[in-house]
């Protein structure tokens, strides 16, 4: 589970391309396009501008280069000609990216529009509790510290964790170990080691932590049909604390 430094530094690489797709969509006025036109988007902009490889097309036998999530799907939302963004929806795009043969892993729910203040508040929460866990990460800390930081800040907004997907290690692979649950009880877990690196990222519910999986094998849904948010960073064990791979521009750590 642990990288070389020059291991970290081919990530860091990768992390960086990423944070610059998120720029790209940043600019986008999403309202009205559908979710299969910001996947061809960013699928032509990791392989043309970035000479990068979108590390989703394949896997899984999955054939695109994002999931969109939109209001009550909770992940691995499949991009569509016929879902049309609509002023009002709250939508994440979970985007995956390899360079030089190693994966940055990053996710951002957007707002289209004009969002009601409950949905925005439920984006916001889950942001500071992506960075809640964030901040718990450093050699000794334990990921049971990780998961309770981020469980205790969504619980004391009146929201609850998804249980049923989680954090996880990642390098040449997108999916290594460790697991990276985000719940769990203080000075439990695996204990942290500088040279680790894996992602964050949250699935925090307005309603229960149930969910679903619809007929499609890879569309997650809330069962109760509440809202559901995520973010996403990858992240870095260093020596005396963390370091975000995937940071986007502009983007201030939160405390
Ligand atoms: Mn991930």
């Amino acid at each position: 589970m642990i990288k070389r430094p020059e291991e970290i530094a081919l990530m860091a690489a990768a992390g960086k391309l990423l944070a610059s797709v998120f720029a790209h969509l940043d600019q986008l006025d999403l309202a009205g396009m559908t979710t299969m036109q910001v996947n061809d988007l960013v699928d032509r902009f990791i392989v043309d501008e970035l000479h990068s490889r979108p590390a989703s097309k394949g896997q899984y036998g999955y054939a695109y280069a994002l999931n969109a999530s939109r209001n009550n799907v909770v992940c691995h939302g499949v991009p569509s000609p016929e879902d049309v963004l609509q002023s009002g929806d709250i939508v994440n795009f979970d985007i995956t990216l390899e360079k030089d043969g190693y994966i940055a892993d990053s996710s951002k729910t957007y707002l289209v529009g004009d969002v009601s203040t409950l949905a925005r508040r439920l984006v916001q929460v889950t942001y500071e509790a992506m960075w809640k866990g964030i901040k718990a990460v450093r050699p000794g800390a334990r990921l049971g510290d990780v998961g309770h930081a981020i469980e205790q800040h969504a619980n004391r907004h009146g929201y609850t964790v998804v249980r049923d997907y989680c954090g996880h290690g990642i390098g040449r692979e997108m999916h290594e170990l460790p697991q990276v649950l985000h719940w769990g009880k203080p000075r439990t877990g695996l204990v942290l080691r500088e040279g680790m690196v894996f992602t964050i990222e949250p699935m925090i519910n307005q309603g229960d932590d149930e969910v679903d999986t619809l007929d499609d094998g890879w569309t997650v849904v809330t069962c109760d049909g509440k809202l559901s948010a995520q973010f996403e960073h990858t992240v870095a064990v260093t020596a005396n604390g963390v370091r975000v791979l995937t940071l986007r521009p502009g983007e201030k750590p939160l405390n």
